[in-house]
């Protein structure tokens, strides 16, 4: 019987699905063609996959003017991509909401030019969604699963320069790993049992991450082999 990456506990067969890393809702479906197909996937209860759903549409759409900001050219694909998903009712009320939450005067009372908008980003919500995927990258590479709790970092980094040095390191000197490099690819290391996550969303803005070891290694040093 399989493990499911987001809870740990078994999962009976009617209850399997895969979730994908990234989410699905993730690839633009101008990039599609690009993508070297098969999808990352790994075990999950439907129920846990579900959960999810609605952080990851938040997530998506409400972290795009970053993307939009530190990539224009990706960010026109994301764009053309929302275009294509307003047709979807659901999506499209999505969307609504979200241009609602945006304000056009800052906490202070001053108007902002009608091409700024002010926008406060859930966090909890968005550090949800890269919690969960830093869950499912650990299952990937070790086929265990990662709880939450040890979690002891989780940072929006929106420009390279802001990183911290640790962060750098990992960035300047491990490769990549992704079957769509302009959607998202990640670094992972482990250093006497902290893991180091380093995701990297549309070349737009990163995550990174740390995690104490679930089994508490203190001396643990792993790398994905090259
Ligand atoms: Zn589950």
């Amino acid at each position: 019987m399989k493990i499911c990456a987001l809870c740990g506990d078994m999962i009976q067969e009617q209850d399997e699905t895969v979730e994908h890393v990234p989410p699905k809702l993730f690839y633009p479906k101008g990039l599609r063609p690009t993508i070297r197909e098969p999808f990352w996937t790994v075990p999950s209860h439907r129920a846990c996959n579900e959960k999810y759903r609605m952080d990851e549409e938040y997530f998506y759409y409400f972290l795009m003017p970053l993307v939009i900001n530190e990539n224009s050219e990706m960010g026109k694909v994301l764009l053309d991509d929302l275009r294509e998903r307003r047709k979807n009712p659901q999506t499209a009320s999505m969307i609504k909401w979200l241009l609602s939450e945006m304000k056009s005067e800052t906490p202070s009372g001053i108007i902002l030019p009608p091409s700024i908008r002010r926008f406060s980003v859930n966090q909890v919500r968005v550090q949800n969604v890269a919690l969960k995927i830093a869950q499912c990258i650990y299952f990937k590479e070790h086929g265990i699963f990662l709880p939450k709790l040890p979690c002891k970092h989780c940072e929006l980094v929106e420009r390279i320069e802001d990183l911290q040095p640790l962060y750098r390191l990992i960035l300047e000197h491990t490769q990549p790993v992704s079957i769509a490099p302009d959607v998202f690819n990640y670094r992972y290391i482990c250093v006497d049992g902290m893991h180091h996550f380093g995701f990297m969303f549309w070349a737009g803005y990163m995550f990174c991450l740390a995690f104490d070891d679930p089994e508490g290694r203190k001396d643990l040093i792993w790398m994905r082999p090259q």
